[in-house]
């Protein structure tokens, strides 16, 4: 994997620990010569994220919209910053640049764009690794929500199981380098304007 996208908090939590592992991470994207594709922020996860890549002198490439970049929350220290026009535009544009998905803990922003990877991945539009990085049980009640949408019929075990986890980096990285996607979904693009 060249270029893995991160979704994670603008928050940094109340616990050091999720700040912690987003200091390993950005480390071992650094040592391992992985690119990160981001929200382009500076503040909570995301810009302890980037910083240690850049402090490392990684690469990391911020992916904002218009509506953002001009806040205070951008940073100006990265690699390259990359400017949609729109929300939407942003995660199309992330998704052409990375080869797999990682969601650290964070809120709605983290749920939305982990999601929406996954979803990618179960009409078949995309075949790339997702993963989230389970520290300290952060994403547990998010497992057990998924077990109940297997229980009562919203979700196929199958396309579940598309979620890698765990709480080591190594073991994460590990196990999204092997990913063998399912065979393909077959999938009716319709064409609207
Ligand atoms: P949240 O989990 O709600 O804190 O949202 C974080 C996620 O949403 C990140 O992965 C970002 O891509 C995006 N995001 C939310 N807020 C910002 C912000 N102020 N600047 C850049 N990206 C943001």
């Amino acid at each position: 994997m060249k270029k893995v996208a991160v979704f994670c908090g603008s928050s940094l939590g109340f616990s050091d620990v999720y700040k912690n592992d987003a200091i390993k991470l950005g480390d071992y994207f650094a040592k391992n010569n992985i690119g990160l594709v981001y929200g382009g922020g500076k503040i909570g996860m995301m810009g302890v994220l980037a910083d240690t890549i850049i402090k490392n002198e990684g690469e990391v490439i911020g992916v904002i919209p218009g509506l953002l970049r001009h806040e205070e929350v951008a940073h100006n220290n990265i690699t390259k910053m990359i400017v949609t026009k729109t929300m939407s535009k942003r995660k199309v544009k992330i998704s052409r640049l990375v080869n797999g998905y990682i969601a650290l803990p964070g809120g709605f922003g983290t749920m939305d764009e982990i999601f929406e990877a996954l979803t990618l991945n179960q009409l078949g539009i995309e075949q790339k690794p997702v993963g989230i990085l389970n520290t300290n049980g952060f994403f547990d009640y998010l497992i057990k929500q998924l077990d109940v949408m297997v229980n009562e019929g919203y979700l196929k075990q199958s396309n579940k199981e598309m979620l890698i986890v765990s709480d080591s980096i190594d073991d994460l990285l590990l196990k999204m380098f092997n990913y063998k996607a399912p065979e393909k979904t077959k999938v009716t693009n319709k064409v609207v304007s």
